[in-house]
């Protein structure tokens, strides 16, 4: 059998790391096996749905790599959902009902306080085709409940092994409502029935889902697809949603996070792995299996991504930084590269050292004049390379007798306008003989 996902969000709004947690798992477990990956846009709710979340979410998807083999709209699939409802209605798994939310939240408060479940009591199975006329008679447009069989639904599940469920502890789910969309709950069956899905992995608050849909599953005449629900994400803040800000994968790509930074995290939280940064998508195929994901929340924290995106930084190779240098306007080098590299949160960031070296500095107010005066004295002649700062610095200490910081830390000063910053010998050579000059005289004229 040759496997076959999804990744299946609603255009409501932008992805967040959440849900591209979904999508990089669903891709993992595809690519591992030679499977195929379809991505599928759950937009039946059409006033919420929009076209440009919708482009969005493509262009997110593929700027981290998670390019799918196959589309499909639910949008274009209303006939389908049509003839599946007129299966169920024809085989009495599907049933009108006629109760108005505040009906249905009376009942349930009502039940709440006598210590029952709010599960739905079926009154509406128990109509009259009279009681209904009449109901029609009044205006009231019907929505449809599927008829759960009161047997144990199980299944084992790729991530929390067995699941059980009592078809008598859950409600018979509306899968059409009054104005005659089909919900969620039976059109993701009808398309992953269709298109032959073999295995749904989706965040853990679809298990209840899940239970319902195995029904239908089989209602419909298909053979229920594997499961695996995967525990959801948590931050110091609480459990991840969509309201809470910075965590969409826009936000993040606009401060400067790698794509493989983010892939690398939500790829092995919540795992028996260890997080580190990997190069691509491939070298993260080598270690996935599904397996390793538990089911206690996994802990998404930023501090971590930041560490994975400086690390990623710090091992890039020149020819992979050169287009990306060359698009900041820099005309940088592997020279430069290498001497910045290494301390970049960022690759943006490597334009603020590209201006340290090349444009204007903030002259220090530095009161050691006098040893910046000598230490001008002692430059040695160009050509420079990684050799000259140690050649100079040895010069400094025969003449001044300093050593360690109280001989690097002015010299810094003067020559970066920083005290922190990549290593000294890495930086002189680019900054030359004549702007290290004028920027050591500009300290004590
Ligand atoms: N559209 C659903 C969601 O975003 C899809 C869930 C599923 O994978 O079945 O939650």
């Amino acid at each position: 059998m040759s496997i076959f996902v999804r990744f299946a969000p609603s255009p409501t709004g932008y992805l967040h790391v959440g849900n591209v947690r979904t999508a990089l798992v669903n891709w993992l477990f595809a690519h591992k096996s030679g499977g195929r990956f379809l991505l599928r846009l759950d937009d039946t709710d059409t006033e919420r749905s929009r076209p440009e979340y919708a482009a969005a979410i493509e262009e997110d998807l593929r700027w981290l790599g998670l390019v799918w083999d196959d589309f499909r709209k639910q949008s274009d699939r209303f006939g389908a959902y049509e003839a599946a409802k007129g299966k169920l209605t024809a085989s009495g798994r599907l049933y009108a009902c006629y109760e108005t939310q505040e009906e249905l939240d009376i009942r349930r408060k009502m039940q709440a306080s006598r210590g029952l479940p709010p599960i739905y009591d079926r009154a509406s199975l128990k109509l009259t085709d009279a009681e209904k006329a009449k109901y029609a008679a009044e205006g009231r447009k019907a929505h449809y409940r599927f008829l759960l069989e009161d047997k144990p639904i199980e299944w084992h599940d790729l991530v929390r092994s067995e699941v059980k469920f009592k078809g008598s502890h859950v409600s018979d789910p509306v899968l059409v409502r009054a104005d005659g969309v089909p919900l969620y709950t039976l059109a993701s069956v009808v398309d992953d029935g269709d298109i032959g899905i073999t295995h749904v992995i989706r965040g853990e608050d679809h298990v209840s889902n899940t239970a319902v849909q195995v029904q239908i599953f089989e209602a419909l005449g298909f053979k229920p697809p594997a499961f695996g629900h995967l525990a959801l994400l948590k931050t110091k803040e609480g459990e991840l949603s969509k309201r809470v800000g910075g965590n969409d994968i826009r936000s993040l790509r606009e401060a400067g996070f790698e794509p493989m930074a983010i892939n690398s995290l939500l790829a092995k939280i919540g795992t028996s792995d260890p997080v580190e940064p990997f190069v691509d998508l491939d070298a993260l195929l080598v270690s996935f299996n599904i397996s390793r994901f538990g089911r206690a929340q996994a802990h998404y924290d930023m501090t971590e991504l930041m560490r994975l995106n400086e690390k990623l930084l710090a091992h890039m190779p020149y020819p992979a930084a050169a287009p990306r240098l060359t698009a900041l306007g820099l005309r940088a080098d592997e020279t430069f590269w290498k001497a910045v590299h290494g301390n970049l949160k960022t690759l943006a960031e490597a334009k603020d050292w590209w201006d340290v070296l090349h444009g204007e500095i903030n002259t220090p107010d530095i009161v050691d004049q006098e040893y910046i005066n000598a230490a001008s004295y002692l430059l040695p002649p160009e050509p420079w390379d990684e050799n000259s700062w140690g050649v100079w610095t040895r010069a400094i200490t025969l003449k001044t007798g300093r050593k360690g910081k109280e001989l690097f830390m002015p010299l810094r000063q003067a020559l970066t306008g920083l005290d922190h910053g990549p290593e000294m010998k890495a930086l002189l050579p680019l900054i030359g003989h004549n702007k290290a000059l004028q920027r050591l005289k500009d300290c004590f004229l």
